[in-house]
């Protein structure tokens, strides 16, 4: 049903300073910068192997980024799947009594088609389905 981790997504307080210890220490490299509106939220990617790391750094208060922070501290936030057709995947979660944040997909960083998972159905990690082109 997954394909592969299409990327992990790390909360963080500060973009610039997370992006230089990958950088710096474990020599990544960063591909851009990216504010996604809709979650409030900037978005650096490294590149790593066939995956990547998805750096989040809240944009406003009310951020879900900001939020988590607040409620665990910096570190994973989700990770993501890659799936080939986010609705048919949706559609199999659902029959499958799976609690789902997005019903339907909506659009996240770098134009990938993505959807939530409520961390309820999957003990406790939020997944991410991730839909790409290439
Ligand atoms: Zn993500």
């Amino acid at each position: 049903m997954v394909r592969k981790v299409d990327h992990i997504g790390v909360a963080v307080s500060n973009l610039e300073e997370s992006i230089k210890f990958y950088e710096e220490v474990l020599g990544l490299k960063c591909q851009g910068t990216e504010v996604v509106e809709e979650q409030k939220v900037k978005v650096a990617f490294l590149p790593i192997g066939d995956t990547e790391i998805e750096l989040l750094e809240a944009t406003e208060p009310d951020s879900p980024i900001a939020k988590f922070i607040e409620k665990k501290g910096q570190g994973v936030q989700h990770i993501a799947f890659r799936v080939d057709d986010i609705e048919k995947a949706l559609e199999e979660m659902r029959s499958l009594g799976i609690k789902l944040i997005d019903e339907k997909p909506r659009y996240g960083a770098g134009g990938a088609r993505i959807a939530f998972l409520h961390p309820k159905s999957t003990n406790g990690l939020l997944v991410e389905l991730c839909e790409r082109k290439g």
